[in-house]
């Protein structure tokens, strides 16, 4: 397990992993567009991957519109289904004894995953996640 990329482990690096693939020359705001207006939000209760925008005053993750956003689970779960359902082509019982979440929760995220890939087997994880950005749910 230590060998695991520290983005299946942790949410922050998790979050940062997207991001770089989402925004790759920095943040745009998905409520008004401004491109690097943006300064993290830090501090102790701070939700991993927020964001605030100086031009409109709001918040904002960059999983919003994705098949991550409104999840209890965190980020760097869904990394790692993602790639053991959409590489590896894991199973909803051991998904969720891998991920130690409850059954319904796996069942969930295996569906979720599974249509984001539609028939196409992808090759790589930042795939994947590249085509979650394009389904919007
Ligand atoms: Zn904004």
């Amino acid at each position: 397990m230590t060998d695991e990329p520290s983005y299946f482990l942790d949410e922050q690096a998790a979050f940062e992993k997207v991001e770089a693939l989402r925004w790759p020359d920095g943040p745009v705001c998905v409520h008004c567009g401004a491109y690097l207006q943006a300064g993290r939000v830090t501090g102790r209760g701070a939700r991993a991957g927020l964001w605030f925008c100086r031009a409109c005053k709001r918040q904002f993750r960059v999983t919003i519109g994705t098949i991550f956003e409104d999840s209890h689970l965190p980020l760097n779960k869904w990394l790692l289904a993602c790639q053991l359902v959409g590489l590896e082509g894991m199973r909803g019982t051991k998904l969720r004894e891998h991920l130690q979440i409850a059954s319904h929760a796996a069942v969930r995220m295996r569906r979720a995953i599974r249509a984001v890939l539609g028939s196409e087997p992808a090759s790589s994880l930042d795939e994947i996640l590249r085509r979650a950005f394009e389904v919007w749910v």
